[in-house]
């Protein structure tokens, strides 16, 4: 991985818009392009475009959009970036994230309207911290469906993805102009492809263990659940060419994911009134802080494991999440028709687990106060039967990386934008502050979503749209 000098170098094919990733990011940005009527090809190294975006839940929050309109949502770009500076305690770019919730809105309802892309609002629970029902998300609730509607998209659009296209080296003049790329097939032959515009979406580096290592090293030795072909690139690239970065130590977290079945169990059981214990069966976190932050929380706990426990009621709404009910398949989900029973099936330390089941109880019935804060009343009290998901705690994606502006243009340390290069997704800087607490439900296909396009709208301009 490097940026080479561009010297006599030429190349097979030039492009006007090249895309490095087909996942949320890079679809997005390549079907701006296309409705620009610029000339877009995407390289993606896997054989099928899925990234860790096929891995997600599909959620993309988003304000002003008009489904919400249609269900009498009154959420605003001003609510949405208070949310978001909110979860991140202000510790981001407040004028990127007003940026980024304005574009929001507009970005869902073009992929619904002009590119059939079906999405529904989620309701019935509001993520951590998120003051408006705003995640829009496939039927399913599952990336697989988002990724493969985009990829619909794309097709319909006549954009050309090719795929089984490793890049692995930038061409650059001296001026750091990106002049092309050069790419690896699996067989070990190379191509060489010019371009007058390049957007990184080749998100983070949560696949590379010796990052994770130096930039993240509180989850070196968590499970990382995202998609393992995300290396770092574009942070290697943005260093070679004097990019400014910000965050690299944040990254989105997760604290419920099946264990040993490998199957995220949604965070909507904890808001509706489920709750977490370790392996001595008391509860060691207040859940509803959020579910990236209880990733390293979880991870921390004895043998690295949580019990999800929960009763009939939520159990019906996670039906709603296709890998909910996946992990019913795959017997992750525990029934106990008693306590007794829970004891049993969990193996959890009865007095613990007896003490812990009263407690909250007390709590969802407005007596006492949590230890850990956490305000049980807004749910009514778990009963009979309970069920049980034991979970370990996750590194789902990196968070940091190349600073753009609102034109998703790659920044220089001076802050001028390196002069054809974008970025979007987790190859860019989120909005998620320095660490894990400061992700907000959805900030990941959130950034994916709105810089791709404002990448692509960017990129097409500068290569002259018709
Ligand atoms: C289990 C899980 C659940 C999640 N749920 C949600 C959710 O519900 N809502 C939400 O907002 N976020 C969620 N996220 C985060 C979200 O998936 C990511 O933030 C988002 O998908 C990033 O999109 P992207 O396009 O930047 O990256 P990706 O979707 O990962 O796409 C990047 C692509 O680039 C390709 N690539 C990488 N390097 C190269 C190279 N050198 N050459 C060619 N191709 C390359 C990769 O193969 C990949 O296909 C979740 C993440 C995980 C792991």
């Amino acid at each position: 991985m490097a940026v080479l000098p561009l010297n006599e170098q030429s190349f097979e094919v030039t492009v006007p818009v090249l895309i490095i990733g087909a996942g949320a990011c890079g679809l997005t940005a390549a079907l701006t392009v296309a409705d620009a009527n610029v000339g877009v090809l995407v390289l993606e190294r896997d054989a099928v475009p899925q990234g860790s975006t096929a891995l997600s839940s599909g959620m993309i929050p988003a304000c002003e959009t008009k489904i919400q309109a249609a269900l009498g949502v009154g959420d605003t770009v001003d609510i949405m970036t208070a949310d978001i500076l909110s979860k991140a305690h202000g510790e981001t770019d407040e004028a990127m994230v007003r940026a980024i919730a304005a574009e929001s809105g507009p970005a869902i309802d073009w992929l619904v309207d002009d590119h059939n892309i079906e999405l529904t609002l989620v309701e019935g629970f509001l993520y951590p911290n998120h003051s408006q029902l705003r995640m829009h998300a496939p039927v399913s609730r599952t990336g697989a469906d988002l990724i493969g509607s985009f990829s619909r998209a794309a097709e319909n659009a006549g954009i050309d993805i090719l795929t089984e296209a490793q890049v692995v080296d930038l061409y650059a003049d001296e001026v750091g102009r990106i002049a092309g790329v050069r790419l690896v097939r699996p067989d070990g032959t190379e191509e060489r492809i010019g371009c007058e515009a390049l957007i990184l979406a080749c998100n983070g580096f949560g696949g590379n263990a010796e990052m994770i290592a130096q930039l993240i090293p509180e989850m070196s030795d968590a499970n990382y659940f995202g998609h393992t072909g995300n290396q770092g690139d574009a942070i290697t690239w943005g260093e070679a060419l004097g990019a400014a970065m910000a965050d690299l130590g944040s990254f989105q977290g997760h604290g419920s994911v099946a264990h040993p079945h490998g199957i995220l169990i949604s965070w909507a059981l904890m808001m509706q009134g489920g709750f977490q214990v370790n392996v001595t069966g008391k509860r060691f976190s207040n859940e509803h802080l959020g579910y990236s932050e209880q990733g390293r929380i979880v991870a921390g706990q004895p043998e690295s494991i949580a019990w999800n426990i929960f009763d009939q009621r939520i159990y019906d709404g996670g039906l709603d999440f296709e890998d909910f009910r996946l992990a019913i398949k795959s017997d992750a989900v525990r029934k106990a028709a008693t306590i007794d029973e829970l004891i049993e099936i969990t193996g959890l330390p009865e007095d613990n687990l007896r003490a812990t089941m009263a407690e909250t109880a007390a709590l969802a019935a407005g007596e006492g106060v949590d230890e850990f804060g956490r305000d049980f009343t807004g749910n009514p009290a778990l009963q009979a039967p309970w069920y049980a998901v034991r979970v370990t705690g996750s590194l789902f994606h990196t968070q940091g990386g190349l600073k753009v502006n609102d034109q998703a243009q790659v920044l220089r340390q001076d802050g001028s934008p390196l002069h054809n290069l974008y970025a979007g997704g987790g190859a860019a800087r989120g909005v998620s502050g320095p660490s894990d607490w400061g992700y907000l439900s959805g900030n990941g296909l959130l950034t994916a979503v709105t810089l791709g396009r404002m990448a692509g709208r960017a990129a097409a301009i500068m290569c002259g749209e018709s």
